[in-house]
Protein backbone atom coordinates (compact mmCIF):
# COMPACT_ATOMS: atom_id res chain seq x y z
CA UNK A 1 0.00 0.00 0.00
CA UNK A 2 0.93 3.35 -0.91
CA UNK A 3 1.80 5.20 2.72
CA UNK A 4 0.81 8.95 2.65
CA UNK A 5 2.66 11.86 2.08
CA UNK A 6 4.53 13.94 4.08
CA UNK A 7 2.09 17.51 3.76
CA UNK A 8 4.94 19.62 3.47
CA UNK A 9 3.01 22.92 2.58
CA UNK A 10 0.39 22.18 5.42
CA UNK A 11 3.10 22.17 7.95
CA UNK A 12 4.67 25.91 6.27
CA UNK A 13 1.86 27.26 6.72
CA UNK A 14 1.15 25.84 9.92
CA UNK A 15 4.02 27.60 11.35
CA UNK A 16 3.57 31.19 9.38
CA UNK A 17 0.27 30.67 11.70
CA UNK A 18 2.12 30.37 14.52
CA UNK A 19 4.72 33.05 13.69
CA UNK A 20 2.04 35.41 13.29
CA UNK A 21 0.14 34.70 16.57
CA UNK A 22 0.13 31.70 18.68
CA UNK A 23 -3.21 30.31 20.03
CA UNK A 24 -4.19 31.12 23.88
CA UNK A 25 -3.07 27.67 24.85
CA UNK A 26 0.18 28.92 24.43
CA UNK A 27 -0.51 31.60 27.10
CA UNK A 28 1.25 29.27 30.26
CA UNK A 29 4.45 29.30 28.21
CA UNK A 30 4.48 32.74 27.64
CA UNK A 31 8.37 32.82 30.15
CA UNK A 32 9.46 30.39 27.65
CA UNK A 33 8.49 32.71 24.19
CA UNK A 34 12.28 32.12 22.85
CA UNK A 35 12.12 28.33 22.89
CA UNK A 36 8.63 28.77 20.87
CA UNK A 37 10.37 31.25 18.53
CA UNK A 38 13.17 28.67 17.79
CA UNK A 39 10.65 25.82 17.13
CA UNK A 40 8.96 28.12 14.04
CA UNK A 41 12.27 29.72 13.11
CA UNK A 42 14.50 26.21 12.84
CA UNK A 43 11.54 24.62 11.74
CA UNK A 44 10.70 27.38 8.88
CA UNK A 45 14.52 25.84 8.41
CA UNK A 46 13.88 22.78 8.01
CA UNK A 47 10.95 22.81 5.60
CA UNK A 48 13.31 24.95 3.65
CA UNK A 49 10.64 28.19 3.65
CA UNK A 50 12.97 30.68 6.00
CA UNK A 51 12.22 33.21 3.48
CA UNK A 52 8.66 33.56 5.12
CA UNK A 53 9.89 35.61 8.04
CA UNK A 54 11.28 38.67 8.40
CA UNK A 55 14.70 38.05 9.20
CA UNK A 56 15.75 41.69 10.40
CA UNK A 57 12.31 42.06 12.64
CA UNK A 58 13.17 38.40 14.07
CA UNK A 59 17.10 39.38 15.18
CA UNK A 60 15.99 42.55 16.50
CA UNK A 61 13.36 41.26 18.77
CA UNK A 62 15.66 38.74 20.00
CA UNK A 63 18.90 40.88 20.59
CA UNK A 64 16.40 43.12 22.83
CA UNK A 65 16.29 40.24 25.31
CA UNK A 66 19.70 39.75 25.70
CA UNK A 67 20.32 40.60 29.36
CA UNK A 68 22.73 43.64 30.57
CA UNK A 69 23.99 44.71 34.19
CA UNK A 70 22.40 48.24 34.83
CA UNK A 71 25.94 49.56 35.66
CA UNK A 72 29.30 48.17 36.75
CA UNK A 73 29.18 47.13 40.00
CA UNK A 74 26.69 44.18 39.46
CA UNK A 75 29.38 42.34 36.68
CA UNK A 76 30.58 40.62 39.66
CA UNK A 77 27.47 40.07 41.29
CA UNK A 78 27.36 35.89 40.50
CA UNK A 79 24.07 36.77 37.94
CA UNK A 80 24.32 34.84 34.61
CA UNK A 81 23.86 37.80 31.54
CA UNK A 82 22.62 35.68 29.18
CA UNK A 83 19.23 36.36 27.30
CA UNK A 84 15.46 36.31 28.89
CA UNK A 85 12.68 33.78 27.87
CA UNK A 86 10.60 36.46 26.72
CA UNK A 87 9.28 40.30 27.57
CA UNK A 88 7.44 39.77 30.91
CA UNK A 89 10.84 38.04 32.38
CA UNK A 90 12.47 40.80 31.41
CA UNK A 91 11.17 42.47 34.67
CA UNK A 92 11.40 41.94 38.10
CA UNK A 93 8.13 41.67 40.38
CA UNK A 94 9.67 43.81 42.50
CA UNK A 95 10.25 46.58 39.98
CA UNK A 96 9.52 49.82 42.13
CA UNK A 97 7.07 52.57 40.74
CA UNK A 98 10.14 55.40 41.05
CA UNK A 99 11.34 53.81 37.88
CA UNK A 100 14.60 52.51 39.66
CA UNK A 101 14.07 48.65 38.30
CA UNK A 102 16.55 45.36 39.82
CA UNK A 103 16.49 42.88 36.57
CA UNK A 104 15.04 39.65 35.82
CA UNK A 105 16.29 36.23 34.94
CA UNK A 106 17.97 34.95 32.35
CA UNK A 107 18.39 31.57 32.05
CA UNK A 108 20.40 29.09 30.18
CA UNK A 109 17.50 27.17 27.83
CA UNK A 110 17.01 30.82 26.17
CA UNK A 111 19.98 31.79 25.76
CA UNK A 112 20.17 28.62 23.40
CA UNK A 113 17.33 29.13 22.21
CA UNK A 114 18.31 32.80 20.99
CA UNK A 115 21.84 32.45 19.64
CA UNK A 116 20.46 29.40 17.92
CA UNK A 117 17.59 31.55 16.68
CA UNK A 118 20.47 34.29 15.41
CA UNK A 119 22.88 31.39 13.75
CA UNK A 120 19.47 30.18 11.36
CA UNK A 121 18.79 33.07 10.26
CA UNK A 122 22.20 34.27 9.21
CA UNK A 123 23.58 37.10 12.28
CA UNK A 124 26.62 37.04 12.81
CA UNK A 125 27.10 35.57 16.25
CA UNK A 126 30.68 37.59 16.66
CA UNK A 127 29.05 40.41 17.05
CA UNK A 128 27.31 39.73 20.19
CA UNK A 129 29.02 41.17 23.18
CA UNK A 130 29.63 37.08 24.47
CA UNK A 131 32.36 38.29 27.14
CA UNK A 132 30.33 38.75 29.78
CA UNK A 133 27.65 36.13 28.93
CA UNK A 134 30.40 33.38 28.54
CA UNK A 135 31.92 34.85 32.03
CA UNK A 136 28.88 34.84 34.07
CA UNK A 137 27.69 31.16 32.66
CA UNK A 138 30.33 30.13 34.73
CA UNK A 139 28.58 30.87 37.70
CA UNK A 140 26.00 28.54 37.07
CA UNK A 141 28.51 25.29 36.89
CA UNK A 142 28.35 23.19 40.05
CA UNK A 143 31.26 21.37 41.54
CA UNK A 144 29.91 18.17 40.49
CA UNK A 145 30.53 19.55 36.73
CA UNK A 146 26.85 19.83 36.14
CA UNK A 147 25.26 23.62 35.38
CA UNK A 148 21.73 25.23 37.00
CA UNK A 149 19.52 27.52 34.14
CA UNK A 150 20.03 30.09 36.38
CA UNK A 151 22.02 31.57 38.93
CA UNK A 152 19.99 30.74 42.03
CA UNK A 153 17.66 28.44 43.44
CA UNK A 154 17.42 26.01 40.69
CA UNK A 155 17.83 21.78 39.84
CA UNK A 156 21.16 21.11 37.98
CA UNK A 157 20.92 18.27 35.54
CA UNK A 158 22.05 17.33 31.83
CA UNK A 159 19.61 19.51 29.95
CA UNK A 160 21.65 22.89 31.23
CA UNK A 161 25.12 21.06 30.45
CA UNK A 162 24.09 20.57 26.82
CA UNK A 163 22.52 23.88 26.64
CA UNK A 164 25.88 25.19 28.12
CA UNK A 165 28.15 23.15 25.43
CA UNK A 166 25.79 24.45 22.32
CA UNK A 167 26.18 28.26 23.43
CA UNK A 168 30.13 27.93 23.76
CA UNK A 169 30.04 25.82 20.29
CA UNK A 170 27.85 28.45 18.93
CA UNK A 171 30.17 31.43 20.11
CA UNK A 172 33.18 29.53 19.48
CA UNK A 173 34.37 29.90 22.74
CA UNK A 174 34.91 27.55 25.65
CA UNK A 175 35.83 30.05 28.15
CA UNK A 176 32.38 29.25 29.73
CA UNK A 177 32.41 26.20 31.10
CA UNK A 178 34.61 23.77 32.63
CA UNK A 179 34.46 21.09 29.94
CA UNK A 180 36.64 18.27 31.86
CA UNK A 181 34.75 18.49 35.09
CA UNK A 182 31.35 18.93 32.61
CA UNK A 183 32.62 15.60 30.73
CA UNK A 184 33.07 13.56 34.40
CA UNK A 185 29.64 14.49 34.95
CA UNK A 186 28.12 13.31 32.28
CA UNK A 187 30.11 9.85 31.97
CA UNK A 188 28.64 9.77 35.64
CA UNK A 189 24.78 9.85 34.19
CA UNK A 190 25.09 6.70 32.35
CA UNK A 191 22.88 4.07 33.66
CA UNK A 192 24.13 -0.09 34.62
CA UNK A 193 21.14 -0.55 31.44
CA UNK A 194 23.43 1.57 29.51
CA UNK A 195 21.36 4.95 28.62
CA UNK A 196 21.64 8.13 30.66
CA UNK A 197 19.71 9.74 33.47
CA UNK A 198 19.11 13.28 33.69
CA UNK A 199 21.28 13.24 36.84
CA UNK A 200 23.67 10.42 38.38
CA UNK A 201 21.82 7.08 39.27
CA UNK A 202 18.76 8.65 37.55
CA UNK A 203 16.42 6.39 34.92
CA UNK A 204 17.15 6.24 31.48
CA UNK A 205 15.88 8.39 29.32
CA UNK A 206 15.68 9.01 25.67
CA UNK A 207 15.97 13.10 26.19
CA UNK A 208 18.75 12.77 28.85
CA UNK A 209 20.61 10.61 26.07
CA UNK A 210 20.34 13.13 23.86
CA UNK A 211 21.62 15.78 25.64
CA UNK A 212 24.72 13.58 27.35
CA UNK A 213 26.15 12.09 23.96
CA UNK A 214 25.29 15.51 21.76
CA UNK A 215 27.13 17.55 24.55
CA UNK A 216 30.29 14.89 24.50
CA UNK A 217 30.29 15.39 20.72
CA UNK A 218 30.32 19.30 20.74
CA UNK A 219 32.86 19.37 23.18
CA UNK A 220 34.53 16.82 21.16
CA UNK A 221 34.88 13.56 23.56
CA UNK A 222 33.01 11.44 21.43
CA UNK A 223 34.17 10.93 17.49
CA UNK A 224 31.55 10.25 15.02
CA UNK A 225 30.37 7.05 13.74
CA UNK A 226 31.82 5.58 16.86
CA UNK A 227 30.43 2.02 15.48
CA UNK A 228 32.51 1.31 12.78
CA UNK A 229 35.68 2.97 14.77
CA UNK A 230 36.92 1.37 18.23
CA UNK A 231 34.03 1.06 20.27
CA UNK A 232 36.27 -0.60 23.82
CA UNK A 233 38.25 3.49 23.25
CA UNK A 234 35.15 5.38 23.63
CA UNK A 235 34.71 7.08 27.20
CA UNK A 236 31.23 5.69 27.14
CA UNK A 237 29.95 2.29 27.16
CA UNK A 238 28.73 2.25 23.39
CA UNK A 239 27.52 -1.37 22.79
CA UNK A 240 25.02 -1.41 25.84
CA UNK A 241 23.80 2.69 24.78
CA UNK A 242 22.84 0.65 21.55
CA UNK A 243 21.10 -1.80 22.37
CA UNK A 244 19.05 0.69 24.61
CA UNK A 245 18.16 3.14 21.89
CA UNK A 246 17.36 0.28 19.75
CA UNK A 247 15.24 -1.25 21.94
CA UNK A 248 12.97 1.76 21.72
CA UNK A 249 11.64 1.29 18.35
CA UNK A 250 8.24 -0.20 19.58
CA UNK A 251 5.47 -2.69 17.57
CA UNK A 252 3.84 0.46 16.39
CA UNK A 253 7.38 1.43 14.35
CA UNK A 254 7.56 5.02 16.70
CA UNK A 255 10.22 5.39 19.68
CA UNK A 256 9.38 5.58 23.04
CA UNK A 257 11.47 7.85 25.78
CA UNK A 258 11.50 4.77 28.42
CA UNK A 259 10.85 1.08 28.26
CA UNK A 260 7.16 0.61 28.83
CA UNK A 261 5.89 3.80 27.68
CA UNK A 262 3.94 4.95 24.27
CA UNK A 263 5.44 5.71 21.00
CA UNK A 264 5.39 9.75 20.95
CA UNK A 265 6.56 11.42 18.17
CA UNK A 266 9.71 13.55 19.88
CA UNK A 267 11.40 10.82 20.81
CA UNK A 268 12.16 9.77 16.88
CA UNK A 269 14.46 12.89 17.67
CA UNK A 270 15.78 12.51 21.18
CA UNK A 271 17.07 8.84 20.23
CA UNK A 272 17.42 8.61 16.38
CA UNK A 273 20.14 11.55 16.66
CA UNK A 274 21.57 9.37 19.35
CA UNK A 275 21.68 6.75 16.99
CA UNK A 276 23.14 9.07 13.85
CA UNK A 277 26.09 10.11 16.29
CA UNK A 278 26.98 6.79 16.92
CA UNK A 279 26.29 5.02 13.34
CA UNK A 280 23.41 3.18 14.42
CA UNK A 281 21.00 4.58 12.64
CA UNK A 282 20.82 2.39 9.72
CA UNK A 283 19.64 -0.36 11.92
CA UNK A 284 16.54 1.90 12.57
CA UNK A 285 13.11 0.29 10.61
CA UNK A 286 13.21 3.06 8.80
CA UNK A 287 9.75 2.20 7.21
CA UNK A 288 7.88 1.53 10.87
CA UNK A 289 8.89 4.66 12.17
CA UNK A 290 7.28 6.19 9.03
CA UNK A 291 4.30 4.78 9.38
CA UNK A 292 4.18 5.80 13.40
CA UNK A 293 4.89 9.74 12.48
CA UNK A 294 2.32 9.70 9.61
CA UNK A 295 -0.56 8.80 12.25
CA UNK A 296 0.48 11.90 14.08
CA UNK A 297 0.36 14.35 11.49
CA UNK A 298 -2.10 16.65 11.45
CA UNK A 299 -4.62 17.48 8.82
CA UNK A 300 -4.30 20.79 9.53
CA UNK A 301 -0.37 20.40 9.63
CA UNK A 302 2.12 20.23 12.15
CA UNK A 303 2.28 16.88 14.08
CA UNK A 304 0.52 15.35 17.37
CA UNK A 305 2.62 13.90 20.20
CA UNK A 306 0.21 10.53 20.21
CA UNK A 307 -1.70 9.15 17.15
CA UNK A 308 -5.03 11.36 16.57
CA UNK A 309 -4.19 14.31 18.66
CA UNK A 310 -4.22 17.53 18.13
CA UNK A 311 -0.71 19.30 16.94
CA UNK A 312 1.60 21.08 19.04
CA UNK A 313 4.60 23.16 17.99
CA UNK A 314 7.10 20.91 19.97
CA UNK A 315 6.04 17.43 18.75
CA UNK A 316 5.29 19.49 15.39
CA UNK A 317 8.73 20.67 15.36
CA UNK A 318 10.75 17.57 16.49
CA UNK A 319 8.12 15.71 13.83
CA UNK A 320 9.97 17.76 11.11
CA UNK A 321 13.13 16.68 12.27
CA UNK A 322 12.19 13.21 12.66
CA UNK A 323 11.63 13.28 9.11
CA UNK A 324 14.65 14.98 7.91
CA UNK A 325 16.72 12.16 9.47
CA UNK A 326 14.72 9.83 7.50
CA UNK A 327 15.48 12.10 4.33
CA UNK A 328 12.35 12.65 3.19
CA UNK A 329 12.54 15.01 0.04
CA UNK A 330 11.81 18.61 0.51
CA UNK A 331 13.56 19.18 3.72
CA UNK A 332 16.96 20.19 4.47
CA UNK A 333 19.77 18.01 6.57
CA UNK A 334 19.36 18.49 10.22
CA UNK A 335 22.68 18.95 12.22
CA UNK A 336 21.55 16.30 14.93
CA UNK A 337 24.15 18.18 17.35
CA UNK A 338 22.95 22.04 17.53
CA UNK A 339 19.37 21.05 17.00
CA UNK A 340 19.24 23.29 13.51
CA UNK A 341 20.06 22.71 9.76
CA UNK A 342 23.41 21.42 8.50
CA UNK A 343 23.40 25.03 6.19
CA UNK A 344 22.56 26.94 9.52
CA UNK A 345 25.20 25.38 11.67
CA UNK A 346 28.00 25.73 9.07
CA UNK A 347 26.70 28.85 8.80
CA UNK A 348 25.86 29.67 5.34
ZN1 LIG B 1 6.97 14.02 23.37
Amino acid sequence: MESEPFEREKHVTFLEMMYRLLPHQYQTQEINRLTLAYFVVSGLDLLRALHRIDKDAVADWVLSLQARPSDSDQVNNGQFYGFYGSRSSQFSPQDDNNGASSSGISNLASTYCALAILKIIGYDLSSIDSELLLKSMRNLQQPDGSFMPIHTGAETDLRFVYCAAAICHMLGNWSGMDKERAKEYIINCQSYDGGFGLTPGAESHGGAIYCGITSLRLMGFLEEDVLSKNVSSSIVNVPLLLVWCLQRQAGDGGFQGRPNKPSDTCYAFWIASVLKILGGHKLIDQNALRGFLITCQSQYGGFSKFPGDLPDLYHSYYGFTAFSLLEEPGLNPLCVELGMTDLAAIGI
